[in-house]
């Protein structure tokens, strides 16, 4: 029955860019759990089959942040974001395996060289595999030092001229406060980039933000662990968060 509806419905969104940490990967464990990987590659084909043109970045929080490395004696900084853009690359090719393993046609792109294991990043290669149905797995961030994987997400979505960044998160969207602390937290149905700027609410690093913000990328943060979510968002169904540059007033459920 619910197949039938759904055959009923058409994406709101015909290229989006998925955003996945690190952590989103490591399920409740402290490392990249290949069963977590598997849930998500699930999730992700129910709206590859609604034809959506999928590009994804992906984390290494899970298993390296530059920020592990403060204060130490011999690490420093550009070589601990280097190690962290490696682990992205660890995670890419996890989520690529567990793709395939559904019969998705995926590339790995990187933005640092790994030339035995994935295909440099070029923009205009990166759309015609989105073009041709493959689902692009973006790895190594931005390529840069001092960045983060929310920024890379920024710039490949408005390089690859997706609609939406979803930003896939293990709560439910954007809380007025924290909902593991305050029971009576209320969620934010929609916010503008300068509510979210306003409230100081957190949704991504400040270049990260600033990026969607200037380039008018809508983000959706919602929570990647509720079977069925991805396909909701897909489906403009209102879960998550909006964050967007339309003048609408504050919304909270
Ligand atoms: N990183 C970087 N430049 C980038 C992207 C990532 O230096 O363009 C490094 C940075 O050290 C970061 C780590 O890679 O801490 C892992 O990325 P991130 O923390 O964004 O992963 P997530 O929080 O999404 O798991």
């Amino acid at each position: 029955m619910e197949f039938l509806d759904d055959r009923n419905r058409t994406p709101v969104y015909k290229r989006i860019l998925l955003k996945l940490s690190g952590e989103v990967l490591s399920g409740e464990s402290d490392h990249l759990d290949l069963e977590v990987a598997r849930k998500i590659a699930q999730q992700i084909a129910e709206i590859y089959s609604l034809g959506v043109g999928i590009g994804i970045v992906i984390g290494g929080g899970n298993i390296w942040r530059g920020s592990m490395a403060a204060g130490s004696e011999f690490l420093d900084r550009p070589t601990a974001d280097y190690m962290g853009m490696l682990a992205t690359i660890i995670n890419g090719l996890a989520l690529q395996g567990a793709l395939e393993h559904l019969g998705i046609p995926t590339r790995v792109q990187t933005a640092i060289e790994v030339k035995n294991v994935a295909e440099p990043f070029i923009r205009r290669r990166a759309i015609r595999h989105l073009e041709k149905g493959r689902i692009v797995i973006f790895v190594a961030g931005t390529g840069n030092p001092f960045f983060s994987t929310d920024t890379a997400a920024a710039l490949r979505a408005s390089e690859i001229e997706a609609q939406v960044i979803l930003k896939a998160t293990k709560v439910e969207g954007v809380y007025d406060s924290d909902p593991k602390i305050n029971p009576k937290a209320k969620r934010y149905e929609h916010l503008t980039y300068l509510d979210a700027i306003q409230n100081r609410l957190l949704i991504m690093d400040s270049t990260a933000f600033s990026l969607c913000m200037d380039n008018h990328i809508p983000i959706v943060v919602f929570d990647m662990f509720k079977p069925g979510n991805l396909k909701a968002v897909i489906f403009g169904d209102p879960v998550g968060t909006l964050v967007s540059d339309h003048e609408k007033s504050l919304i909270r459920r």
